[in-house]
């Protein structure tokens, strides 16, 4: 996946439908970063068809009537009707009061996605760091990952889409730490017996009757 960090603005997630006559909708969430609204942008969305392992570029330019925040847009195409994925390469935003922010190759990273996981891994993770984390975080020598699924540099200590500190992300939510965490805590459970009065009475009683039953046997 093409990105730059630079850029004001980002694709956050998407869903994707076909119809019976070969048409591909999008249905976009995209993230302004920047403090100010975003009034339009120019882009490519590149289509991404796996199965086929093909592509299709496509240019989009939109102006989003609420770009304070987060904001939905819709793309489609009758190009690429196997299409299952995307990614939108931004080259130019325009944000309000500020001069436009335009693209440069040089600053594009080829970053792969991390993979997600899945079933109790997930659920741990989620339990721990919120409904937003899609994966454990990670980090090399010149970025790092946020739980959230988004790429920051090395250097910055918030992330750039949910302002978590790094310090904290990798603390709490490495892999080993909630995982083996989360085993801990289920041995505990498993294993661990706590009294309580109840528990107590129903146990002398069941003692006191398995007493009784034997000398009645014996007698
Ligand atoms: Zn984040």
């Amino acid at each position: 996946m093409l990105m730059d960090l630079s850029c004001p603005i980002e694709l956050v997630s998407y869903d994707i439908t076909h119809d019976d006559v070969g048409n591909t909708r999008a249905y976009l969430l995209l993230s302004n970063l920047a403090r100010r609204r975003v009034l339009g942008f120019d882009a490519v969305i590149r289509w991404k068809d796996h199965a086929a392992g093909t592509h299709l570029d496509m240019p989009y330019s939109a102006q989003p009537k609420d770009g304070s925040a987060r904001f939905h847009l819709p793309a489609s195409t009758s190009d690429m009707p196997g299409a299952d994925g995307l990614e939108i390469i931004f080259h130019q935003v325009r944000l309000e009061g500020e001069a436009p922010w335009d693209a440069d190759p040089a600053r594009l990273i080829d970053w792969e996605e991390p993979k997600e996981p899945s079933g109790v891994a997930l659920d741990r993770l989620q339990q721990a760091a919120g409904d937003d984390a899609v994966c454990f975080p990670q980090e090399d020598e010149h970025y790092w990952t946020c739980v959230c699924g988004r790429l920051n540099e090395q250097g910055q200590a918030k992330c750039a889409r949910c302002v978590r500190s790094k310090r904290m992300v990798f603390q709490k939510y490495r892999r080993e730490a909630l995982l083996s965490r989360s085993a801990r805590r289920k041995k505990r459970t498993v294993w661990r017996f706590h009294p309580t009065p109840l528990s107590v009475v129903l146990l002398c009683a069941l003692a006191g009757g398995l007493i009784f039953l034997l000398l009645w046997t014996l007698l």
